[in-house]
């Protein structure tokens, strides 16, 4: 038994993860009055949060009509009815609050002529319930915006006398033997001491795992942290096979060049000089949902029309607009351009390839943030002290596919609504309850067995083989075979994470180590996206399966739910929820708008 000394914490609620969400979280629990820490493995504002650029979705109205009926409607028909009504209705209507409020606490909007937020076209949100023209609903700062808002928000949260833990890398959670989380146990990185915090509540937002690919806009620290904590902890992940490929990584290196471009009135091209997306999508065009624009742009390619000597990439161009655009609303992406394709965006255009970018699925929540782990009666039961929010959670607002800057707005709205929600059921006046020692010795365990591990196997080498496994079998499109074979892969390099070798032994900035965790972490996540994906026979947002080219509502309008326990992953399914919150009598949508049809653009 391995044996480590620990520093105990107490707080009314821990915050694991300091992105947008977590910070948006840990700003909401300190203003109810809960003592609150926020703990992180990297420095608040380098969270990926940072590198968002173009916006966030509400409905404000500031370029012309529109609302929060609409705004939903869009979100629902582009999740391809697969997110829950509830938390869809919820996003829409509290969005405009969400960021006036950020705009209150200083977070620096580009604005229009008469000083209000800036807001511009992004793929997939329209007006008239989808019968009208796009609408320009995105606020941003500049091509900024993640960078504008995590600032804010760690000032804000500092302001509030918020404790944050940074540097802290949490390992596992802390359940009590009937269900409850009691707490988290972390390895602090630059002085090797470990640490105990109880608390009433525990809030996972530790962002997605892009990672689990070869090719990702994300960040290297996206690492699905969360998740692999829940698999342990013997809870599900929900719906992981709905992975978005976002149309425009710069080919090469992945770096993002924001759909915010397409929003000023970039285009793409293929070989022949064309504007395909005219032909795939005549009404939107280039500002379709970007599964609709990755998929095309792969058809493009796999027929011949890739542009470049080995035709295997797109064109985006930039270079009709007026260079007081570029340098005033997306000079961000003008210098990734330069510096990571070699491309004067005011001249050529720039080479660009469908790249992996976000994760519809992570750890099942309510429109609460509350955890969830369904049983066959109760397909909505609440894991009781432990919430997750942001890119981790499915609440589900994306469903099968996300709308462009509908993720920026889901880490304010659910951030605050779990610190409203948690206002409400922590009692600030009992015990905070004392995490369990034998947890805690088995999260030990488990850290020491990494620390000495002797097998045959470096932890670089076992990541790519899994990146390069899920970057060619549960790609852009699908087939049964892909995936059967992907499966089999998968499951025997999951296996292999008992052959790891780690050289360093250290304790204090053990990058390898560390690395090795999050290995740990990755893994379940990966298995659960390709068994999810081998077993859902249709098609539907990203989940483009050749052999079931079709949607299937009457046997798949389901969120799938994975157990991962090792290398072995169980799948169950639960009912998506079908009813708004509100009544049309109530001011709500009608339920025949957002009844399930065609989805056409
Ligand atoms: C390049 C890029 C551009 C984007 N642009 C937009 C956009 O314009 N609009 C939009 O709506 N969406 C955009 N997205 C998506 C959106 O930015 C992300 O989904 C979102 O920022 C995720 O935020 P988060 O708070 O959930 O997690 P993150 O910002 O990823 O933060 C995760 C946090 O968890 C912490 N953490 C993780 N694991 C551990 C652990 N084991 N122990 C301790 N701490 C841990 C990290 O330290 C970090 O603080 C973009 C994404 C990318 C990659």
């Amino acid at each position: 038994m391995a044996a480590y000394e620990y520093e105990s914490h107490d707080y009314d609620v821990v915050v694991v993860g300091a992105g947008g969400a977590g910070l948006r979280a840990t700003l909401g629990m300190a203003e109810q009055g809960l003592r609150t820490a926020c703990v992180t493995k990297v420095f608040p504002t380098r969270s990926h949060t940072v590198a968002a650029q173009g916006g966030i979705a509400a409905s404000l109205s500031n370029m012309g009509p529109d609302n929060w009926q609409w705004h939903m409607y869009d979100t629902v028909k582009g999740s391809d009815w697969l997110g829950d009504t509830d938390a869809m209705e919820y996003l829409a209507r509290e969005a405009p609050k969400a960021v006036y409020e950020l705009e209150h606490y200083g977070v620096p909007f580009s604005r229009t002529e008469e000083g209000k937020i800036y807001q511009r076209p992004f793929g997939g949100h329209t007006t008239e319930f989808g019968e009208g023209p796009p609408v320009q609903r995105t606020c941003a700062a500049a091509d900024r915006t993640g960078h504008a808002i995590l600032h804010t928000l760690y000032g804000q949260s500092l302001k509030n006398n918020a404790e944050f833990y940074i540097e802290y890398f949490a390992i596992d959670l802390l359940m009590s033997d009937d269900g409850v989380c009691q707490g988290v146990l972390c390895w602090k990185l630059d002085d090797g001491t470990f640490h105990v915090f109880n608390a009433k509540m525990v809030v996972l937002a530790t962002g997605g795992y892009g990672r689990a690919y070869f090719s990702a806009t994300s960040a290297h620290t996206c690492t699905g942290d969360g998740g692999g904590m829940v698999a342990r902890a013997g809870l599900p992940l929900q719906d992981m096979e709905f992975v978005q490929f976002h149309p425009t990584g710069i080919y090469g290196s992945g770096c993002l060049i924001t759909e915010g471009a397409r929003g000023e009135g970039g285009y793409l091209t293929n070989s022949e000089g064309e504007r395909f997306m005219e032909r795939y999508a005549p009404t939107y065009k280039d500002l379709a949902p970007r599964d609709y624009v990755s998929r095309s742009m792969t058809m493009e390619i796999r027929e011949g029309r890739g542009v470049g000597a080995e035709g295997d990439h797109i064109h985006l161009h930039l270079n009709h607009l007026p260079p007081e655009t570029l340098a005033e609303r997306l000079p961000g992406i003008s210098e990734s351009a330069k510096i990571f394709a070699g491309v004067d965006v005011n001249k050529e255009p720039i080479p660009v390839l469908p790249t992996v970018h976000y994760n519809m699925g992570g750890i099942p929540t309510n429109y609460w943030g509350e955890v969830l782990n369904p049983t066959a009666d109760n397909p909505t039961a609440v894991v009781p002290g432990l919430m997750a929010v942001g890119e981790a959670g499915c609440a589900s607002v994306h469903g099968a596919n996300r709308l462009g800057s509908n993720s920026l707005i889901d880490l304010v709205v659910f951030g605050r609504a779990a610190a409203i929600r948690a206002g409400d059921v922590v009692d600030r006046d009992a015990a905070i309850p004392t995490a369990p020692v034998d947890k805690i010795q088995k999260g030990f365990d488990r850290f020491d067995g990494l620390r000495y591990a002797q097998g045959t196997i470096g932890t670089a080498e076992l990541r790519l083989e899994m990146q390069k496994t899920m970057q060619a079998d549960a790609a852009v499109f699908r087939t049964s075979e892909t995936l059967k074979e992907g499966v089999e892969k998968m499951t025997a390099i999951a296996a292999k994470l008992d052959d790891l070798k780690v050289t360093d032994t250290s304790l204090v900035w053990n990058s390898d180590l560390m690395e090795t965790l999050e290995l740990t972490n990755l893994m379940p996540n990966a298995l659960a996206t390709i068994n999810g994906a081998e077993a859902r026979q249709e098609s539907r947002g990203a989940h483009a399966h050749e052999d079931f080219p079709t949607r299937d509502d009457d046997n798949w309008r389901v969120h799938t739910v994975a157990r991962v326990d090792g290398n072995a992953v169980d799948l169950s399914y639960r009912p998506v929820v079908t009813d708004p919150l509100s009544t049309e009598a109530e001011g709500g949508i009608s339920l025949a708008k957002i009844a399930p049809k065609a989805r056409t653009f």
